[in-house]
């Protein structure tokens, strides 16, 4: 007797990242209610199970749905606004003044529809944002049917979302517990950076996510120069203060993490904090050069992230991931550094451990959610085939994504997007071209 199931997706390739890396032939997803019940090969599935719906997708690769751990989606809306800076003159001077301007519920709703588009269309199934109104970014993420883990942001001065670090801490706090059960998204503090955040907001925030054990995000290290203003201000690495601070723990993100020392890395492995690597940004930007590969070897969990595409401009995590293997090879002068296998990792399940999501998605495995990619093969760039993992990560194919789901919705169909009328998405970013260049 078959067993009934919501959808059975038949494929030629199936890349697990379970424990063991397993790559499969010839095998096919069942799921129910949203989870993936059983992985079997093709030729046994349709007996095995009764489908309400059967998807052949036998010239394509399954993989976990991918994680993009670093952005601000709504910047999307300022992508190719201000190119060609360095860091710190590209904030202050450009894109801090523009948000001054425009920054809403509004354009943050609107600017987090268009990245969630773009990175569906890419694959990814889950990411993580740091940007003013994640209320409006929460609502958004329910209605398109994507995992979001949203740090909200606290910096020591006034910004359209609140008066200083006290009226963010407690605007937090209420989103935590409003969003405590939520099935797709999951709220935690984003103190922007050192160098923007006080000592007491620090130890303010420490405390409060000690209660509810949410996650830290912070921009850490970005730059030689951040870690040179932290030991002339604090006589301390931006690292060790947010150590003292209580800041570090196994839950906490440190984006970027460009100038690491060796005390640092200490740091990062007795705290079990994860480092969120942004290699297009950080070239961009030439923020400096994260070591992922002394970082791993150190046993430190590395995850991969866009940024924002004001800094990028892209949100395409596959292509993210050939950037970081290219840039590992050369940082550690070792063709050997970052693998395909574990670049794709850092964009899967080491980025679903670092948003502390990895217990219900990252990998493909019985028990986990729905949340599946799947890339198309017929492309010439995809021959010969021998190892499909190579493809993902080194040829460039994020056109070929057809299919996403998220526990078990259909979000993008034969490069379809299924919940975002597109239409009205390019008219909406028409008009806030319009509204920004005439300002
Ligand atoms: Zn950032």
């Amino acid at each position: 007797m078959s067993q009934p199931i919501d959808t059975l997706i038949q494929c030629r390739w199936l890349i697990t990242m379970d424990s063991k890396r397993r790559v499969l032939e010839h095998h096919s997803i069942a799921v129910k209610d949203g989870k993936i019940t059983a992985i079997v090969p093709n030729s046994e599935a349709e007996d095995l199970y009764q489908a309400n719906e059967c998807i052949k997708l036998e010239q394509h690769i399954a993989l976990p749905g991918l994680v993009n751990t670093h952005g601000h989606l709504a910047m999307s809306l300022l992508r190719g606004y201000a190119d060609d800076y360095p860091l710190h003159d590209w904030l202050n001077d450009h894109i801090w003044p523009a948000e001054g301007k425009f920054v809403s519920h509004e354009f943050v709703a609107d600017g987090a529809r268009l990245a969630m588009a773009e990175m569906i269309r890419g694959g990814t199934t889950a990411f993580s944002d740091n940007y003013f109104f994640p209320e409006a970014v929460a609502e958004v993420c329910a209605e398109v049917g994507m995992r979001g883990s949203l740090y909200s942001p606290i910096l020591n001065f006034p910004t359209a979302w609140g008066s200083g670090p006290e009226e963010t801490i407690a605007k937090s706090c209420k989103l935590i517990e409003q969003y405590q059960e939520h099935a797709l998204v999951n709220i935690g503090f984003g103190p922007h950076a050192p160098y923007t955040v006080s000592n007491e907001a620090f130890s303010e925030i420490a405390k409060q996510e000690a209660k509810y054990q949410c996650g830290i995000m912070v921009h850490l290290q970005e730059t030689q120069k951040e870690v040179d203003d932290s030991i002339e201000q604090y006589g301390q690495r931006p690292t060790e203060r947010l150590q003292s601070l209580g800041v570090m723990n196994e839950r906490t993100q440190c984006v970027h993490m460009t100038a690491v020392s060796d005390e640092d890395i200490s740091i990062l492995q007795a705290s079990k904090s994860h480092v969120v690597h942004c290699p297009e940004s950080n070239l961009k930007l030439a923020s400096g050069f994260c070591p992922t590969e002394k970082l791993r070897q150190a046993g430190v969990n590395v995850s991969l992230g866009t940024d924002g595409a004001a800094s990028n401009n892209d949100l395409d995590m596959l292509s993210e991931m050939r950037t970081a293997s290219m840039l590992a090879k050369a940082v550690d002068n070792n063709a050997s550094a970052l693998n395909a296998m574990d670049s794709l990792a850092m964009a899967t399940i080491d980025g679903a451990k670092a948003l502390n999501i990895d217990s219900y998605t990252g990998s493909l495995e019985v028990g986990k959610a729905a949340d599946i990619t799947t890339v198309e093969l017929s492309a010439l760039n995809a021959l010969p085939m021998y190892d499909p993992v190579s493809y993902l990560v080194y040829t460039n194919c994020s056109h070929q994504v057809s299919d996403v789901w998220v526990s078990g919705e259909r979000l993008l169909a034969a490069g379809l997007l299924q919940t975002i009328d597109e239409q009205a998405l390019r008219d909406n970013a028409i008009e806030w071209q319009s509204k920004i260049s005439a300002d």
